[in-house]
């Protein structure tokens, strides 16, 4: 029998979201409890549930090498295949639901933008804070989260409108950056 197994390595990221290792298990070596580009500390679990964080996807094949006539029986080795170009830091931690630290502070850094801008309603303000979650990653809601988020911003100050774009660009998915801001 052949066995092949598909698994996940768990990764180290750091409080900013800078990808340090996503192969903790594969590459322990590679371990720094800071983040060379931020300085911030890096992170393997969820601190909501302790579980590790989802790191690169692997599938390990048997096959069988040569195979002995007299005794028959096969000689195998297993590949590993190794899938880190597709790797994309989660935003969502797998195992119970709450956002990773590096979603949550800028979720916290966009709310607290918004509360302080003086042309919007507290009405505006509290539709656009709950659209938040919807315009980093894609759900069902996404659509009506996308066009209630340019509404309001067209109507609030400029920095404001400039601000939650640095703020989110870099962690919402392509498909949402393109509608959002389409000349970077
Ligand atoms: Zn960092
Ligand atoms: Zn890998
Ligand atoms: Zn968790």
């Amino acid at each position: 029998m052949l066995h092949n197994r598909t698994y996940y390595d768990s990764a180290r990221i750091c409080k900013n979201g800078h990808l340090i290792n996503q192969h903790i298990q594969l590459h322990p070596e590679t371990n720094p409890d800071f983040c060379n580009e931020c300085g911030q500390p890096t992170f393997t679990i969820c601190l909501h549930c302790k579980n590790p964080i989802q790191g690169c996807r692997h599938t390990e094949r048997e096959r069988v090498t040569s195979f002995n006539q007299l005794t028959n029986e096969a000689r195998k080795r297993t590949d590993l295949f190794c899938q880190q170009e597709f790797y994309k830091i989660p935003s969502y931690c797998n195992q119970c639901g709450q956002p990773f630290p590096w979603i949550e502070a800028r979720l916290k850094a966009a709310k607290l933008l918004i509360e302080e801008d003086e042309q919007l309603d507290i009405a505006e303000k509290e539709t656009l804070i709950l659209n938040l979650p919807d315009i980093i990653v894609e759900t069902p809601n996404t659509q009506l989260a996308v066009s209630r988020f340019k509404k309001i911003t067209s109507k609030a100050l400029t920095v404001t409108g400039e601000g939650l774009k640095n703020i989110l660009i870099e962690i919402c998915s392509e498909a949402i950056k393109t509608i959002l801001w389409p000349n970077p």
